[in-house]
């Protein structure tokens, strides 16, 4: 044990640690089975995370939820008794009280409202200045003609979402390859345009195998203007992931793929400074941190 935390330090205590507050979170519903409890995990609230909320009620037979303005997905755990939503808060969600708003529906017509404030704390992203080709920066007409048709192609992608969760069990990473930028980080292109980083870059030179993070439906997969060669895949109820600039793409729109399947390879199509993998999670329109969704123990959920 104490080997294992002294070999890998940050990543084995922050999962330790996040499996403890699900366990205790789980623990503590299950001795008050009466009364609702609602769980958020993390517990600490930031912007740009992933929350897995559960939904402790026995009797219910609907949960109708809405927080920051997005509709709340609840499905039965694996073990029938709690409810869940894979939520999150989006990069730029501002920092303070939010209103999460839950409402419990019995088999027998009853209604229970569980609403609570829910604290946004803010993430401290670091800020970085790069530069790249002068086309990306201020694209010419007709460059600005394929960013509108991309931006319709996406949304249409985005509005296709399963009505029940695909993912089953933890998400991996995408690559083996180290991680190069963060997630949330400011960027300054050129010196002049600035932008949140609404992905996790991996350092993968060109032709390393991408693989799908978790289980899924493939809803886009072709070139982009800023994106270059890109994969969106499903997870049901609002949620994807994104894998961008690939040098190559093997699978299809429509084919369902499996936690580790290969989407293709990686590459330096797009808006790029070098080879890399840029992965994102989107739930909703939000952006969310995929190192934090990596961190987030879901084998106990589904
Ligand atoms: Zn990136």
């Amino acid at each position: 044990m104490l080997k294992t935390m002294r070999s890998v330090p940050h990543l084995r205590i922050a999962r330790a640690s996040l499996s403890l507050l699900c366990l205790s979170a789980f623990a503590l519903t299950a001795t008050h089975a009466q009364s609702p409890a609602i769980t958020l995990v993390p517990a600490v609230v930031v912007a740009g995370a992933p929350e897995l909320i559960r939904v402790s009620a026995s009797g219910a037979a609907a949960i109708d939820g809405e927080w920051l303005e997005r509709k709340l997905e609840f499905f039965r755990g694996r073990d029938g008794r709690g409810w869940f939503a894979l939520a999150g808060v989006d990069v730029d969600a501002p920092v303070g009280p939010s209103e999460l708003k839950l409402t419990i529906h019995d088999a027998h017509g009853g209604v229970r409202d569980l609403s609570r404030t829910i604290r946004i704390r803010p993430a401290h992203y670091p800020t970085t200045s790069l530069t790249v080709a002068p086309q990306f920066v201020q694209p010419g007409p007709e460059a600005l003609k394929q960013i509108d048709a991309d931006q319709l192609l996406t949304q249409k992608a985005y509005a296709s979402s399963a009505l029940k969760p695909l993912w089953q069990g933890n998400f991996r990473p995408p690559v083996s390859s180290p991680q190069s930028e963060r997630f949330g980080t400011r960027r300054i292109f050129n010196g002049t345009l600035a932008s949140n980083h609404k992905g996790l870059d991996f350092r993968a030179p060109s032709g390393t195998p991408v693989r799908a993070g978790n289980s899924g439906v493939v809803v886009l997969a072709q070139p982009l203007y800023y994106a270059g060669n890109t994969v969106i895949v499903d997870h049901g109820m609002g949620l994807f992931t994104l894998y961008m600039h690939l040098s190559r793409i093997s699978v299809r729109e429509g084919q369902h793929v499996v936690c580790g399947q290969r989407l293709g390879l990686s590459g330096a199509t797009g808006r790029v400074t070098g080879p890399h993998l840029h992965w994102a999670v989107r739930w909703q329109g939000a952006y969310l941190d995929p190192a934090k969704l990596l961190r987030l123990d879901l084998t106990a959920v589904r």
